[in-house]
Order: structure tokens, then C-alpha cells, then sequence
């Protein structure tokens, strides 16, 4: 049995880029509504506007950075003032930066991560679930293989990812069958996030071609849109667990980030 998104609303963090942006296109092509958040609005409304032309036969986008917990609030709200309903609702905003742990002099720049990984997931999912035991809807939870890889220059990373993935199979006990969870931990994918960014020891953040051409040539990235399809087939099928093959985070992981240890 796969679910008929048709007509039904979708609510997706962190939808201006990546694997956001291609979900909010797979739903569309299937004929669901879409609520879609970002920091970025210009992107966004782009996404909106080709998520119309793909299928969507509704969609509002809505400035909000899901770290904070009044913007999460207002998004939910807005949403649910259009559409009357929420039928799936991705967790899937989400930052990373790249750097061992005595690289960082501004120690405070690490605390975001936690904050958009893991507390905006709980927010988002604190103020849509209401919404969703009214429809018996599902939760579409985008943590990463690095919840259970500890690739070294990402430490706060996992665990910001290794906690989404706690939390969420903790709520999948308290919501039992009135919310179902998918649980989404992906490998690599092509993405803004994994363009070779990583955080200098001033603290700035870095974009660096030679990290991201060293990527390509040791594994096979995959493609973001495709990842999109498969996320959305399982979560309408289903499924709880969505991952990636794990034998690319050991010769990769370490080969790129941490060549020395
Ligand atoms: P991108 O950087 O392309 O996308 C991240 C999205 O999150 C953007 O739309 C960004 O929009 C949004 N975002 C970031 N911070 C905030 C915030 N504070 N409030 C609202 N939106 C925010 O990367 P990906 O598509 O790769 O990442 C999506 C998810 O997939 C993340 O949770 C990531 O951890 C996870 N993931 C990615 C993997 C990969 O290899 N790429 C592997 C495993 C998991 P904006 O900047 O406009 O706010």
C-alpha cells in the first residue's frame, strides 16, 4: 500500500536547497499542497514557484529560521491557517560545519548546529503534532548516517544527528499509531552542505573546491533529487527506516576529513 498525497499538505523545513527543495518537488509532482520554509526567501519563493509548475496545486512559503521558536510557531500557524491541515510534516533544515574540535577559537560557533539540527526539529515537530494525530499524518525525520558514523571534524554535527535520531524514536513510543515516523538517515549527498565547507581557525566559514573535488573522486555522491524520490516513496509506503549504505563513511569519511588520524 503507497499513500495518495494528492491534495493532501505538506509541511517541509528547510526547503530553499538540497534535499528540501527536491522534496518539496517530489510532493509536488505527486499533487500535494506544500507549506515550505527558509532563512533565504528569494530561493524559496523559486522553489515555490517551480513546485507549482511541477503539480502542486497550492503552496505558501514563509521566511522563518526553525532555530528560533517563534518563527517555528508562526510557520506552523500560517500553514495551518491556508490549508486547515497538515499531512506530513519533513524535519529536514539542516547545517553542518567541518573542523576538529581545538580548531575552533569562537567555541560559540558550534552552537547552532544543535540548534537548527536538533531543536528545530523539536519545535516544528512540538507545535505540527496537534495537527497531525487530526489526520493521522506522518513525520518525514531527515537526521543522517553520521548519527551512528563518528567521521572525525564533525563531532557536534553527529551528535546534533545522533539526538535527532533519539528523539525521534523516542516520540515514535509516544505517538504509537495516531503519528507514524520516518526515520531518514542518508549518506552523501550533493548539496550546498557538503560543498567543502568547513570553519577556519578565525572562525569564518570556507568554501574549499580542492576538499569537495577530493569528495568526488573517493565515493559516489549521491544525487539529491533522486534521494528525494526515494524518501518520499517510503515515507508513502510506510516505511520507518529510510538509510544509506554505511561501507562509504569508512573509506571516505576519514580519508577526507581527517587524513592525518
Ligand atoms: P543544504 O545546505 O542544501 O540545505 C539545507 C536547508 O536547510 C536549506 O534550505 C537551508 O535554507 C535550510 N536551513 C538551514 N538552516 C536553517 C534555519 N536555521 N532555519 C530554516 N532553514 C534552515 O543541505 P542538504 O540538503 O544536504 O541538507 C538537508 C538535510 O539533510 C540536513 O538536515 C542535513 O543534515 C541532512 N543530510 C545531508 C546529507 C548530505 O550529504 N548532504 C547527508 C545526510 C543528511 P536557508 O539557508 O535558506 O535557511
Amino acid at each position: 500500500f503507497s499513500e495518495d498525497v494528492y491534495g493532501k499538505v505538506v509541511l517541509i523545513t528547510g526547503a530553499s536547497s538540497g534535499i528540501g527543495e527536491h522534496l518539496a518537488y517530489e510532493y509536488a509532482k505527486r499533487g500535494a499542497c506544500l507549506a515550505i520554509c527558509a532563512r533565504r526567501v528569494h530561493r524559496l519563493l523559486a522553489v515555490a514557484e517551480r513546485a507549482r509548475d511541477l503539480g502542486s496545486p497550492d503552496v505558501i512559503s514563509v521566511q522563518a529560521d526553525v532555530a528560533r521558536v517563534d518563527d517555528c510557531r508562526r510557520f506552523v500557524e500560517e500553514a495551518v491557517n491556508h490549508f486547515g491541515r497538515l499531512d506530513h510534516v519533513v524535519c529536514n533544515a539542516g547545517i553542518t560545519h567541518v573542523s576538529l574540535l581545538e580548531e575552533v577559537d569562537d567555541i560559540t560557533h558550534l552552537r547552532p548546529i544543535m540548534e537548527v539540527n536538533l531543536w528545530g526539529s523539536v519545535y516544528t515537530t512540538r507545535f505540527t503534532a496537534p495537527h497531525l494525530r487530526e489526520t493521522g499524518g506522518k513525520i518525514v525525520a531527515i537526521s543522517s548516517s553520521a548519527s551512528w558514523l563518528s567521521a572525525p571534524r564533525m563531532s557536534v554535527y553527529n551528535a546534533s544527528k545522533a539526538a535527532m535520531a533519539q528523539f525521534f524514536e523516542t516520540l515514535r513510543i509516544e505517538f504509537g499509531p495516531d503519528i507514524h515516523i520516518t526515520l531518514v538517515t542518508p549518506g552523501f549527498m550533493d548539496s550546498e552542505l557538503t560543498q567543502g565547507k568547513y570553519v577556519a581557525k578565525d572562525g569564518k566559514l570556507v568554501l574549499d573546491q580542492e576538499m569537495r573535488d577530493v569528495q568526488a573522486s573517493i565515493i559516489p555522491v549521491y544525487r539529491a533529487e533522486s534521494c528525494a524520490k526515494a524518501i518520499v516513496n517510503s515515507a508513502c509506503r510506510g516505511e520507518r527506516y529510510v538509510t544509506a549504505p554505511a561501507w562509504f563513511g569508512v573509506t571516505y569519511l576519514w580519508k577526507v576529513f581527517c587524513p592525518e588520524l
